[in-house]
């Protein structure tokens, strides 16, 4: 299942849902820190987030 990385644009929180492609084009995805819908794709380059190590 592919990972949707989005962005809150009222408190700045990033976060990663995962979900369908069915799913996306449906589902009101939210801010899990404050709860606004108000909300922005965030298109991270697969090979970043791959090659991170902590
Ligand atoms: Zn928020």
């Amino acid at each position: 299942m592919p990972y949707y990385d989005y962005r809150c644009t009222k408190c700045g929180e990033t976060f990663t849902v995962k979900m369908s492609f069915e799913e996306y084009g449906k589902k009101r995805v939210k801010c899990p820190k404050c709860g606004s819908a108000k909300v922005e794709r965030v298109y991270v380059a697969v090979a970043a987030k791959t090659s991170k190590k902590s």
